[in-house]
């Protein structure tokens, strides 16, 4: 074994690991990293086919965001956001601002929302994003997607507080949400297997059923050989449940606070997506409550979901970096982190409106403040990446790319049809999902104790493709600078091992 594995083996303790199993077998080391490979101790390659678990956009050793980090380096790399401004902090919540202004926000250009395919009835549901949605003008920086949700949420019980809404504020989220592992993120979260445990440290947050097309009980259609949503007869059913959640808190006469979601995509959940209009028709729903609404796009930000809804093919010019606009959406709170730095460094930002920062205004001895923060709060690293990254994500030539990219990952997805195993393939721009089954014909899931999922991905690493498994679904996130080769290279790779797992069982 590598000494360098030994050594991790003796004194590491690895996250969401199952350590006995772990220290079996000798880990692969990174030692360095180019574009979408990696390369390891012993010399190999492999393509990191879910973007270092989802924070990397334009690949490892960066030529822009490597000069910045640099550039900065020789200024300083950290000073406190505690008492100080910073350069690269004001310029990055200036530019995080400006990309948060949701170009379809206006009335007059919010786009008509799509019915599914076979959707008969829309019940009740509203149908268009709300007309009169926030400006997101106020930037807290914290550090990863767990405590920029905790920011979210501390920041939206107070606002519910001051503004007399509700004394004891209650959120919504829906089934299977992860928002983070800190207290508070695990209180909005519903993974069972995740949190159960913490049960006793947790507040109780409501939870509403998500549109998972592919396993919902309101689908009356039989399985077919494509995604779930486009061939799904039901009747909003998911959006119905979640006006009669709002309803029956506000006869309570302590109505919600705000509602959490991950746009267009659940990540942790096991990727899934949402059927469109699910969104804009949640937020009308939230809108018209007179609620918040909280974003979580830690995975679905800064990109990720490019080119995800009708017609963006067509539309290189509409293409928001944030999912949520890709609806129309603006919600009160923006959550994003992992992928704010290009995936460098561990930095996140909560963005809110004018009128969440107003409350938390009053004169010293009032003792308003936001009482929240964290020593790394702003790092100037991390500002100075963040900017980098999203000057290149920004440019023409990054969204022309990643158009073709989410074609090709399209293209190459839909060659895993053949595969019996192969149960639904969930697409939102540049990340997809693929759930496992036993048998496409009944969707009877494999029992998790089987590690389908796992064992799949240990069989597309001995093929040079590394990713982790959510349960039975394996997820796709390429980097953006993903030529056409190596996506091909990482979607057959998934089909062999799938191939060779099951051949084996
Ligand atoms: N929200 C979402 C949607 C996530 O996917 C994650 C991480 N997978 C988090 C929050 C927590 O982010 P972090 O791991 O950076 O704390």
């Amino acid at each position: 074994m590598h000494k360098l594995a030994e050594l991790d083996h003796r004194y590491l303790w690895h996250p969401f690991t199952q350590m006995r199993d772990w220290l079996k077998e000798e880990p692969l080391v990174i030692v360095s990293g180019k574009g979408a490979v990696l390369r390891d101790v012993h010399g190999s390659e492999y393509l990191d086919a879910n973007s270092s678990i989802w924070t990397n956009l334009h690949g490892h050793n960066h030529p822009a965001i490597n000069a910045a980090i640099r550039r900065q380096l020789k200024k300083i790399a950290h000073s406190s956001a505690l008492g100080f401004a910073s350069e690269p902090a004001s310029l990055l919540a200036e530019k995080l601002v400006h990309a948060a202004i949701c170009p379809l926000a206006k009335p007059s250009t919010s786009p008509t929302l799509p019915s599914a395919p076979r959707v008969t009835q829309e019940r009740g549901a509203r149908k268009g994003p709300p007309a009169d949605q926030p400006t997101l003008s106020k930037v807290f920086f914290s550090d990863d997607g767990s405590t920029a949700m905790e920011v979210a949420l501390k920041l939206a019980y107070e606002y519910a507080r001051r503004i007399g809404r509700s004394p004891t504020p209650r959120f919504l989220s829906v089934e299977g949400a992860y928002h983070g592992d800190t207290v508070g993120a695990v209180s909005l979260g519903h993974i069972d297997l995740f949190h159960k445990a913490y049960g006793g440290l947790l507040f109780k947050s409501d939870t509403v059923m998500a549109p998972y097309c592919y396993r919902c009980p309101f689908n009356r259609a039989k399985p077919e050989r494509a995604d779930a949503r486009e061939y799904r007869r039901c009747k909003w059913e998911c959006v119905s449940k979640v006006e009669q959640r709002f309803a029956r808190q506000k006869k309570t006469g302590n109505p919600y606070a705000a509602m959490v979601v991950e746009p267009l995509m659940q990540g942790a959940a096991g990727m899934i997506a949402q059927p469109e209009g699910w969104l804009a028709r949640i937020a009308g729903i939230v809108r018209a409550d007179g609620a918040q609404l909280i974003a979580d796009e830690v995975m679905t930000g800064f990109g990720r979901t490019t080119a995800s809804r009708a017609g963006a093919e067509k539309n290189v010019r509409f293409d928001p970096i944030f999912a949520c606009h890709q609806e129309g959406v603006q919600p009160d709170y923006l959550a994003v982190a992992k992928g704010m730095t290009g995936g460098y460094l561990p930095m996140a930002a909560t963005l809110t409106t004018q009128a969440v920062f107003d409350a938390f205004l009053g004169g010293y001895s009032e003792f308003k403040t936001f009482f929240h923060g964290h020593s790394f709060t702003g790092n100037q690293l991390g500002s100075a990446a963040s900017l980098a990254s999203l000057n290149q994500l920004l440019s023409p030539s990054c969204r022309r790319a990643r158009h073709t990219l989410a074609r090709s990952l399209q293209e190459n997805l839909a060659t895993l049809w053949r595969l019996p195993q192969v149960g639904d393939i969930r697409q939102a721009g540049l990340v997809a999902g693929i759930e496992l089954v036993r048998d496409w014909r009944s969707r009877r899931p494999f029992d998790l104790t089987e590690r389908a999922g796992i064992r799949v991905c240990e069989a597309m690493a001995r093929r040079g493709v590394l990713t982790r498994p959510i349960g039975n679904v394996i997820a796709l996130l390429p980097p953006y600078c993903s030529t056409r080769s190596q996506v091909s290279k990482m979607i057959e790779a998934l089909g062999d091992a799938v191939e060779e797992t099951f051949r084996k069982a």
